[in-house]
């Protein structure tokens, strides 16, 4: 039998701590059905780490039966990766057996934050991940962001688009990036959990299509210590009930509505608190230092590109209207961290800032390394912490950020990182470094 006549399946998929898509899969014509009761899962699964071991202790034993339950408004399928079959996922929410959410469940979190933002204000958010990786290559890189780094790995880039674009995901760009055979997939925004959604289908299309040309497509932080960062930059905006923008107000802070303004003021109060959940890995932490262009302070900026929050361009050429395109956009992330986790935790942190009422921060242009610390604490910029470790600790210590997921979820958080920490211990940066090149 050849691969066209064989038996289509979806896979239901869940990303989890480590931001590994898993699941199982079903036969694509009884999908239906699946959406009843879904398929089981388990609950240590949740503590896998990026070395495939199950952190000891974990919160939840060896005990427990979950199900894991398919989004079908999420699925994502194209038989354009080059592979012999469908690439066919559903996203699934994993829950108890009768049907009650479950505390490790990320994609939950997300939807439980989003509800939250839209009870406390009537907003909903607005979404896309920008997301870059390197290709493996024997050759020679070509130069940052030529049209021959772009050919040289053809034809990748236009079967990426077209998987992309057949499999629902509006693609934008995919383009050659400043790295060594590293490129950048910008996708057009969404409401909030859709754009997780892509980001996670993104990734594994990537991946397929990559492998399919014989390559690999690594989404490590740094691929090699003193090379350049992959990132995954989180652009928001905020839509009202009629779908207007509330993010823009030409007469506020850098073009910041009021609503806006508060909520990075949040998301920057708890940033060194979040950061473990954004860039939760060991070598998360060679990427986010100054100067390489992509976070290391509590720093709203407008168009810059090391700023935590940047306040992006607009585009008034041909009597384009700003206030369509105006977001924001959150750099201190990178795709070892679970989208959904990563983005649940900046709604939350956006969500204090407004209940406080905080002020917009002060937007802040220069180097904040070359500063003074008065300069620095003057402008409110707090260097983010330099390791998981600390990045940990932060988290552990800011009590309303953990209070934003449950105890268990958090607990299965910290174990699974514990040990990754421990697993890392003895590695030079170039060790690490390959490591999750290969992990990731
Ligand atoms: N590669 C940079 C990072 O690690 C981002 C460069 C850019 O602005 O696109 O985030
Ligand atoms: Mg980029």
């Amino acid at each position: 039998m050849d691969a066209a006549s064989a038996k289509a399946l979806t896979a239901i998929v869940t990303t989890d701590l480590v931001a590994v898509t898993r699941g199982r899969p079903v036969p694509a014509d009884d999908l239906e059905k699946a959406k009843v009761a879904g398929v089981g899962w388990t609950p240590a699964n949740v503590c896998l780490t990026a070395f495939n071991t199950i952190a000891d202790p974990n919160p939840w034993g060896t005990s427990g039966d979950l199900r894991l339950l398919p989004d079908l408004k999420a699925r994502y399928r194209t038989d354009r990766t080059g592979s012999g079959t469908p690439f066919d996922i559903v996203m699934g929410n994993i829950v108890e057996l009768d049907g009650a959410p479950w505390d490790g469940c990320a994609r939950v979190r997300l939807a439980e934050a989003l509800d939250a933002l839209k009870r406390a204000t009537g907003l909903a958010l607005v979404a896309t991940f920008e997301q870059e990786f390197q290709l493996a290559s024997d050759r020679a890189p070509a130069h940052a962001f030529s049209y021959e780094a772009f050919r040289q790995a053809d034809p990748f880039a236009p079967m990426v688009y077209s998987a992309l674009e057949d499999a629902g995901i509006e693609p934008e760009m995919v383009l050659a990036e400043y790295g060594a055979h590293q490129f950048e997939v910008t996708h057009a925004p969404t409401d909030a959990l859709s754009a997780a959604d892509r980001a996670v289908a993104i990734r594994e299309i990537i991946r397929e299509v990559a492998r399919n040309l014989g390559t690999r497509a690594s989404f490590t932080p740094k691929a090699d210590p003193n090379g350049v960062g992959n990132g995954v930059h989180i652009h928001f905006s905020f839509v009202g009930p009629a779908g207007e923008t509330a993010t823009y107000d030409p007469a506020g802070p850098g073009g910041l509505s009021a609503v806006a303004g508060a909520f990075v003021a949040g998301v920057l109060r708890h940033l060194p608190a979040i950061t473990a959940l954004t860039a939760p890995s060991v070598p998360s932490y060679l990427r986010l230092k100054p100067h390489m262009w992509s976070s290391s302070y509590t720093w709203l900026g407008e168009r810059d590109r090391e700023a935590s929050v940047r306040i992006c361009p607009t585009v008034t050429l041909g009597g384009r209207d700003p206030a369509k395109q105006y977001n924001l956009e959150f750099r201190a992330a990178d795709a070892t961290a679970n989208p959904y986790v990563a983005l649940a935790a900046i709604v939350r942190a956006g969500l204090a800032g407004i209940r406080d009422g905080l002020p917009t921060p002060p937007i802040v242009t220069g180097d904040p390394s070359v500063m003074s610390d008065a300069e620095r604490a003057e402008k409110g910029l707090v260097r983010l912490p330099q390791s998981l470790g600390e990045a940990l600790d932060t988290f552990l210590a800011d009590a309303e950020a953990r209070s934003w997921f449950p105890q268990r979820f958090v607990d299965s958080f910290v174990a699974v990182k514990r040990a990754e920490i421990a697993a890392t211990a003895d590695m030079t940066p170039e060790a690490l470094c390959a490591t999750f090149k290969a992990l990731y």
